[in-house]
C-alpha cells in the first residue's frame, strides 16, 4: 500500500531519493513466509520504514542530498539501519534532505526541493524534509531523521508530526554521514508519540562502534507515552522559557504560532501540570554559537570528500594532478550552502581566529548547559514553540541565509547542550501545523514522551 502511495503521490512531493520496490516487496514476503512457518519474528516485523539519506545503508545508494556522493554504494549499514533491519522492518527507501543536513527547508538538496503535503507551495522543513513529507503524506508510516540543530523537530512541527531528538549519545552515530559530530543525533519522526517512542526503543542503546555512545540502559519510552496518554500531568512542573518567544523575546515569532503554543501551555495546566516562567538568558546567544560550531566541525568532516574515496570524481582524464582533480570535484560536487559553511568553518578554526570564534562559541555552549541545569533544578521539563514560524513558501528564504537560520531559534539550545527534545503538534496557524517543543534533562527522554503524549 505504501509503495502504491509513493507511486501515486511522490511525483508531486519529491520526498524520496531512492525507492527499491522489488527489494521491499521481497523483504515483506519473507516476513510473511517466516510468520507462516511459525518462526520467531522481530518486534517490528513487516512494518515499513523510510530512512533519511544521511543514514548509510549497505548496497543502497546514499547521497546525503549531495552530488558528491552520487553513485556511492555504502559497504555497511549504520547501526540505526541495522537495528531497524534486525527488528524486521521493511525499508521503503531513502528520503530527501538538505545537502549534508545543512538547512531548514530541504531546498538545499542537490536533487530538488521536497514539498509539504499540507500545501505543495510550501517547504516541509529541513533538513529532514523528505522524512517529514513522506510520513505526513502517508508515503511511510514513520521515518528516521537526524537533528544537529533542529532537523528532526522543525520538519516535524511544520508538517504536523511528532519528532524526537534523543539525548546526545543515546542513539548511535555509527554510519550517519557526519555534519557536526558533537551535535548530530538520529531519531524518530512519526504520526503519534507512541510510534516515536517505539521506534526510539528499537534504535537506541549503547553501541561500542560510536565512541560518544552512552553506556546506559534505554528508558522505557513506550511506557512513558502510555502514562502520558492517560492525560494526567499532576506532579509535573513545566517551565516556559521566556527567551524562546516570551515577553520581550517575541521578535520573529508569528502571532499565530505564539497563540497555538499558548493554547498548548494552557492544556498542560488543565491536565494538572504546574506551569512557571523560566529565564535562560544565554539562549539568546545560541544561534551565534551554533553557526560557528556546526560549520567548524563540518569543514573538518567534509574534508574526506576528496574525489578519491567516495562517489563523484571530476577531471580525472590523465591531464591533471591530484590537487586539481580534488578542487574540481569539490567545486562541482558541493552546493552553495555547503561551500558557505566550509569557508566559514575553515575561517573560524584558522590560527589567530580560533579563540575569538570557535573558543568563544564553546564558552557560550557551557553557559547554555548551565542555564539548563539551573532551570531543571526547579522544573521537570521546559517548553517553547518548536519553530517561530509555520511552513514558509518555497523560495522565500533560500537567498537569505540569515532568515533561514532564524528558523532554528528554538531548537538550538537543546542541541548545544545535548539534551532530549520532542516536537508535538499543538494546533494550527492559518491552516498550517504548529509544534510545541518539550525539553528534558540528559537521559530523561521519557519525560518528553510523557508530556507530549498528554498533549496529543
Ligand atoms: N537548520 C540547521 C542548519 O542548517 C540545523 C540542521 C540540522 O539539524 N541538521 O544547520
Amino acid at each position: 500500500a505504501h509503495l502504491d502511495a509513493i507511486a501515486a503521490a511522490d511525483g508531486g512531493l519529491n520526498s524520496y531519493l531512492h525507492v527499491d520496490a522489488l527489494t521491499a516487496l521481497a523483504t515483506a514476503a519473507d516476513v510473511d513466509r517466516r510468520r507462516a512457518a511459525g518462526e520467531e519474528l522481530g518486534r517490528l516485523a513487516g512494518v515499513p520504514v523510510a530512512l533519511k539519506d544521511v543514514v548509510v545503508t549497505q548496497g543502497v545508494p546514499t547521497t546525503s542530498g549531495s552530488r558528491i556522493l552520487e553513485g556511492w554504494l555504502p559497504p555497511y549499514d549504520a547501526t540505526v539501519a541495522a537495528r531497524l533491519k534486525a527488528a524486521g522492518t521493511v525499508l521503503l527507501g531513502k528520503t530527501n534532505m538538505d545537502e549534508f543536513a545543512m538547512g531548514s527547508s530541504t531546498e538545499n538538496s542537490a536533487y530538488g526541493p521536497t514539498r509539504n503535503p499540507w500545501d505543495h507551495d510550501r517547504i516541509p522543513g529541513g533538513s529532514s524534509g523528505g522524512s517529514s513529507a513522506a510520513v505526513a503524506g502517508f508515503l511511510a508510516p514513520w521515518s528516521i531523521g537526524t537533528d544537529t540543530g533542529g532537523s528532526i523537530r522543525q520538519p516535524a512541527a511544520v508538517t504536523g508530526l511528532v519528532g524526537h531528538k534523543p539525548t546526545y549519545g543515546s542513539v548511535s552515530r555509527y554510519g550517519l554521514i557526519a555534519f557536526s559530530s558533537s551535535l548530530d543525533q538520529a531519531g524518530p519522526m512519526a504520526r503519534t508519540v507512541a510510534d516515536a517512542a517505539l521506534m526510539h526503543e528499537v534504535i537506541g542503546g549503547h553501541d561500542p562502534r560510536d565512541s560518544t555512545s552512552i553506556d546506559a540502559p534505554a528508558a522505557p519510552f513506550v511506557e512513558a507515552a502510555r502514562q502520558g496518554a492517560t492525560g494526567d500531568l499532576s506532579g509535573v512542573t513545566v517551565g516556559v522559557v521566556r527567551e524562546l518567544g516570551g515577553e520581550g523575546h517575541a521578535e520573529g515569532y508569528e502571532p499565530g504560532v505564539l497563540a497555538a503554543f499558548q493554547a498548548g501551555v494552557d492544556q498542560l495546566r488543565a491536565l494538572g501540570a504546574e506551569v512557571r516562567e523560566v529565564s535562560c538568558t544565554s539562549f539568546d546567544l545560541a544561534l551565534a554559537a551554533y553557526y560557528l560550531i556546526a560549520p567548524s566541525e563540518a569543514s573538518s568532516n567534509l574534508s574526506r570528500f576528496d574525489g578519491v574515496r567516495y562517489g563523484l570524481r571530476v577531471g580525472d582524464d590523465g591531464s591533471r594532478d591530484l590537487d586539481e582533480v580534488m578542487a574540481m570535484t569539490r567545486a562541482q560536487g558541493f552546493g552553495a550552502e555547503v561551500k558557505r559553511r566550509i569557508i566559514l568553518g575553515t575561517y573560524a578554526l584558522s590560527s589567530g581566529y580560533y579563540e575569538a570564534y570557535y573558543g568563544q562559541a564553546q564558552k557560550v555552549r557551557t553557559l547554555i548547559g548551565r542555564d539548563f541545569a539551573a532551570a531543571f533544578a526547579d522544573v521537570d521539563v521546559l517548553v517553547s514553540p518548536t519553530s517561530p514560524i509555520v511552513a514558509f513558501p518555497i523560495g522565500q528564504r533560500v537567498g537569505d541565509p540569515l532568515s533561514m537560520y532564524a528558523a532554528d531559534l528554538c531548537t538550538l539550545p537543546a542541541s548545544l547542550a545535548g539534551l532530549p527534545a520532542i516536537s508535538v503538534p499543538c494546533g494550527l496557524s492559518e491552516g498550517l501545523p504548529v509544534g510545541l517543543q518539550v525539553m528534558a534533562p540528559a537521559l530523561a527522554d521519557d519525560r518528553c514522551y510523557r508530556v507530549a503524549a498528554a498533549l496529543e
